[in-house]
């Protein structure tokens, strides 16, 4: 794998003028970059002996989770934890959702704790803005409900511009249930932004109309440099899927015989959590020299990094 990315600008000199990170939608690619290339040096610090620093001793990190995660919640307490933050954990079980308290006081009752910076992930659209508004300090997106997971993008365009050396003029073709992704969302957005070629497919009922998307898989994977393979997410979904499993992934799964498609060397990726067999091949999933998977795992901690070091510097002045 070729780690082309070089951080050209020195860390501290970055410019991000945003209080809080909810949406890809507001950022520029300036302002991509800037995330990027300081995403980059934490790259090389957590790959050290010893990568914890003590960059935001003094700062509390309050992860408010009201919907279900593995990978990005434990990368959110990792990043904060790895440049010395300390971290508290709200989740669905830990709350009193369940006794009908609603969103608003959740955040307000945190807010009330004065916390240096929060982390939203909810399955309503808008829930980090909403949070964002009743917070003096900034708030980070942690996935909002179909429309953002825009730590996910960056961790994604990280991954890419580090094998490919760019994101521009590569063609990436998105594959799946477009329709209730927020990951599909924010890199459709981000990479668009970057000057790459996105082409999003999936069946015809996960598929929203947008100008890029088509059901013809051929179509989309035809000489695309990265293929990344969604999840159907079967809890956002009004109606059931007209197709079995088994025959989702003969048609829209990603495998060696559709990847012939695409370019020869070209890479998968899957942000998490996978079903295997559905929509992506068991084998392909962990073959190291088409998948980049893990890689998006790891550069999911260096890209928050970089958003939380971001959004401190002005209560660590
Ligand atoms: N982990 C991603 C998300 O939170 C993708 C998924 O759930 O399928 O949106």
């Amino acid at each position: 794998m070729t780690q082309a990315a070089i951080v050209k600008k020195p860390v501290t000199k970055i410019t991000f003028p945003h209080h809080d990170f909810l949406s890809i939608e507001d950022l520029n690619a300036d302002d991509i970059t800037a995330l990027l290339d300081l995403a980059e040096h934490y790259v090389v610090q957590n790959r050290r002996k010893s990568q914890t620093t003590a960059m935001l001793r003094g700062i509390v990190v309050v992860n408010v989770f009201l919907e279900n995660s593995t990978g990005t919640r434990l990368s959110f307490e990792m990043a904060a934890k790895r440049l010395g933050a300390e971290v508290l954990n709200l989740g669905v079980e830990g709350s009193s959702i369940y006794k009908g308290e609603s969103f608003t006081d959740i955040i307000r009752t945190v807010g009330a704790m004065l916390p240096d910076l929060v982390v939203v992930r909810h399955k309503k659209n808008g829930a980090a803005l909403e949070a964002a508004r009743l917070l003096d300090c900034p708030v980070l997106s942690g996935g909002d409900g179909t429309r953002e997971h825009p730590t996910q993008a960056l961790a994604d365009a990280l991954t890419l511009r580090r094998h490919f050396g760019r994101l521009e003029g590569l063609k990436v073709a998105i594959c799946g249930d477009i329709m209730h992704s927020r990951v599909a969302h924010s890199n459709i957005t981000l990479l668009q932004k970057m000057g790459a070629n996105v082409v999003c497919a999936g069946p015809q009922e996960l598929l929203p109309a947008l100008p890029c998307a088509t059901s013809d898989m051929t179509e989309a994977l035809k000489d695309a440099d990265a293929v990344m393979a969604l999840r159907i997410q079967k809890e956002r979904m009004e109606r059931t899927l007209s197709l079995t499993d088994a025959e989702y992934f003969h048609a829209f799964g990603i495998d060696e015989d559709k990847m012939k498609h695409a370019s020869p060397a070209a890479v998968v990726l899957h942000p998490g959590p996978m079903n295997r067999g559905v929509e992506i091949d068991n084998a392909l999933a962990d073959d190291d020299r088409r998948s980049l998977i893990r890689t998006q795992i790891e550069m999911g901690v260096a890209v928050r990094m970089a958003c939380l070091d971001l959004l401190t510097r002005n209560s660590r002045r």
